[in-house]
């Protein structure tokens, strides 16, 4: 039996976009299914091919999305490439109470009003891309945005960037594999303490390591932006 815990934990991974959140995130979710939940983000923003209502975002009119707002119904929201995104409180109070972990994507702004909610419940994770030319390349090959949505996600790139230092863990997705298991490691870490327990049922993280890749990491952002 896995030991209970008292309250869940909030896993908030923001990136510029294009980094990869979305691919390690959904990837977290696929693993831990049990534990693990998605924090549904209401958005006015259009639907891209490929996406579903309910499943990636709540897509809502201005009007709706205001109607929440007046309703205090939003644990936060912000304004992103010119549309408007919320998370709805009422989903992450349940699924705390409940002992289960929300997964958040989110920007920095998103990831700062919940931590500022949520101080001892956060886990903040930042995803950062090997360059900037990366970013434009993995957009432009995922094909869901017009060129000039691109080139406005791009500029807003290095904005989004200069936030690395809001968050405690940072992971620079160049290999797939290397960063999912980074995520993985840092998750499950926070969520069972740094010791491997014969009651849970995953191998935890060398500690050392993840020390030691979040400092290198800390290096490359600090490039990133000054460069
Ligand atoms: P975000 O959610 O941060 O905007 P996505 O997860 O949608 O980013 O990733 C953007 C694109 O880059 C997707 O097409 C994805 O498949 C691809 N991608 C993600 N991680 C890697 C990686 N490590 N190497 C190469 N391509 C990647
Ligand atoms: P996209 O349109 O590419 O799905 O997301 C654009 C940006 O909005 C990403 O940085 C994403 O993390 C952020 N975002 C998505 N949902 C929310 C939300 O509910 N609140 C905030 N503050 N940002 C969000």
């Amino acid at each position: 039996m896995m030991a209970p815990v008292s309250r869940g934990v909030l896993v908030i991974v923001s990136s510029p976009s294009g980094a990869g959140k979305t691919t390690l995130t959904r990837r977290l979710l696929a693993e831990f299914p049990n534990q693990l939940e998605f924090s549904v983000s209401y958005t006015t923003r259009p639907m891209r091919p490929g996406e579903v209502d309910g499943r990636d975002y709540w897509f809502v009119t201005p009007d709706v999305f205001e109607g929440m707002v007046e309703r205090h119904e939003f644990a936060e929201y912000a304004w992103v490439h010119q549309n408007r995104y919320g998370t709805a409180r009422a989903p992450i109070d349940t699924a705390l109470g409940a002992g289960r972990d929300v997964i958040f994507d989110v920007d920095w702004q998103g990831g700062k009003a919940l931590s500022a909610q949520w101080p001892r419940d956060s886990l903040k994770i930042f995803i950062l891309p090997p360059d900037v030319d990366a970013l434009e390349r993995r957009l432009r090959q995922r094909a869901t945005d017009a060129p000039d949505v691109i080139e406005r996600r791009v500029r807003k790139a290095k904005e989004e960037l200069e936030h690395y230092p809001e968050y405690e863990h940072l992971i620079v997705n160049d290999d797939l594999e290397r960063a999912y298991a980074l995520i993985r490691a840092t998750y499950l870490t926070r969520r069972y303490g740094g010791v491997d327990r014969p009651d849970v049922p995953y191998p935890l993280a060398d500690l050392a390591q993840l020390v030691a890749s979040n400092a290198a990491a800390a290096d490359h952002a600090k490039k990133l932006v000054d460069r």
